[in-house]
């Protein structure tokens, strides 16, 4: 089974040309994933569903494709990161024909049953292709609960009664359009409104929203499914838990700063994060810098909470990727010079304080400063904008082997010495919470607390007796 990482949903129910519509939306969550794209949508001429996928960016995978001439008013689409070497057939929406009928669907997340959701199914006569997806998992489920009930909306129940895990899943029946979030919001999703009357439209952020001029409306709710037509959408509660699970590193790391997700702006709270960062750690220094992107807004925070001016010491290549989402290690040791360059003027000779928004391997941070003494720092103090990520996810990020994880076996100190700074600081726990505005209870901290919000086998549920007073 290939394991998905981040990925990026759409979903749109309009008047017209939804394929073009869907490539933009598609453009403005492209940094959740960029090995991959696809849209699927209900061909108004040809009376099902067809879809278009390849690998690479949006724009290379729909390149020379006339999407405006596609007579299509709904749809749904997909950019897809994998740890492992993408193949065309892992692009997504993937088609599954069904007894029911055809399905497109795609998803975002990872579905922790799903070996034995497979075993089941196929008990009970499903056949999989070569690839075994867990969206044909979830086609079949949903084909199952439709034959049973003769209802999208009971089919949907039966399957987020059998799934379990993370998941933020759109879905086509036929010219129906649906979208779907797992019982604790894990993962992102949220509804807009298309300019004069043109339709409605979810995304995995409100980027995807924004790029269209579509109007946020709000968050689907953990455990919601919505049904979208061009004229409105339709609200069902599909599963209800007293507390729900949003995933803290989306606020902190993967959502664009840009985004508003679950009723918070994000570029806000790694703000918040930063100031209160400079609080809980502070330092005799004469510049912050941010490693950028990710680290820029926290280091305007901990530059307002501490008083010390905050100068772009780091220039990036905006031409390549991410290092946490490279697929290996190769590649990410190689890419961390391809990407960011000092500005020995800011650097030399001074005391810097280095801001970014967490260690996951250490690797990139031991480089960047390396480079910054290299460039003439007097001192180099690094500051994280999240507690030490000491335990694996299993919920959707790239974070899978303990091993690799700089904070999994080691102190506070020794990565200091790591990484060869003058001091290290992170975040608290509960610094963080309060920092974000959500209830402890109501958030993911697995990789950071190595308590879980869903039952992950040989690790410790947060219900259990909880060290931590949320
Ligand atoms: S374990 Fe960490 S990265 Fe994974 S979903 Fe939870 S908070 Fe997010």
């Amino acid at each position: 089974m290939p394991m998905k990482e981040a990925c990026g949903v759409a979903a749109i129910a309009t008047r017209e040309k939804a394929a073009s519509y869907l490539r933009l939306i598609l453009n403005g969550v492209q940094h959740r994933g960029q090995e991959a794209a696809g849209i699927a949508f209900f061909d108004e001429e040809k009376k099902k569903i067809e879809h278009i996928k390849g690998l690479g960016l949006v724009e290379s995978v729909f390149s020379g494709i006339d999407l405006e001439t596609i007579c299509a008013c709904n749809g749904i689409g997909h950019v897809y990161y994998t740890i492992n070497l993408s193949t065309p057939g892992n692009a997504q929406p993937h088609l599954i024909r069904t007894t029911e009928g055809d399905l497109a669907i795609a998803h975002n997340g990872i579905i922790t049953n799903s070996a034995k959701l497979r075993d089941d199914l196929m008990r009970r006569g499903h056949v999989y292709s070569a690839a075994a997806t867990e969206e044909e998992s979830m086609a079949y489920l949903l084909a199952e609960g439709f034959k049973e009930s003769g209802s999208i909306i009971k089919a949907l129940k039966h399957l987020a009664r059998q799934v379990e895990g993370s998941y933020a899943l759109v879905m086509m029946f036929e010219d129906r359009v649906f979208a779907l979030r797992d019982p604790l919001g894990l993962k992102p999703l949220c509804i807009g409104k298309m300019q004069n009357g043109g339709g409605y439209a979810v995304a995995s952020e409100s980027t995807g929203l924004d790029i269209m001029g579509a109007e946020l409306i709000r968050d689907v709710a953990p455990g919601e499914a919505v049904e979208l037509t061009a004229d409105g959408f339709k609200s069902h509660v599909i599963a209800d838990e007293k507390h729900k699970g949003y995933c803290f590193f989306e606020h902190v790391y993967f959502a664009r700063s840009d985004s508003i997700m679950d009723g918070r702006e994000v570029y806000e709270s790694r703000k918040r994060i930063g100031w209160r960062l400079s609080k809980e750690h502070p330092v005799e220094a004469d510049v912050v810098v941010p490693v950028p992107d990710s680290g820029r807004a926290h280091a305007y925070g901990f530059s307002l909470g501490s008083g010390i001016k905050i100068e772009e010491g780091l220039m990036k290549n905006r031409y390549v990727t991410r290092t946490f989402i490279m697929p290996t290690q190769k590649l990410r040791e190689t890419s961390v010079r391809l990407k960011l360059n000092p500005v020995k003027g800011v650097i030399a000779g001074k005391r810097v304080v280095l801001v970014d928004d967490s260690i996951i391997r250490g690797t990139t941070m031991r480089k960047i400063v390396a480079m910054v003494r290299q460039a003439g720092a007097a001192e180099v103090h690094v500051r994280i904008g999240s507690p030490p990520v000491c335990a694996p996810c299993y919920l959707g990020i790239d974070m899978t082997d303990r091993e690799q994880l700089i904070a999994g076996s080691r102190s506070v100190e020794e990565i200091r010495l790591e990484i060869g700074a003058d001091s290290l600081g992170y975040i608290s726990i509960g610094g963080l919470v309060e920092a974000l505005g959500f209830d402890g209870k109501d958030l993911c901290l697995g990789c950071v607390t190595a308590e879980y919000p869903v039952n992950i086998p040989g690790e410790k549920h947060r219900h259990q007796k909880s060290i931590y007073n949320f």
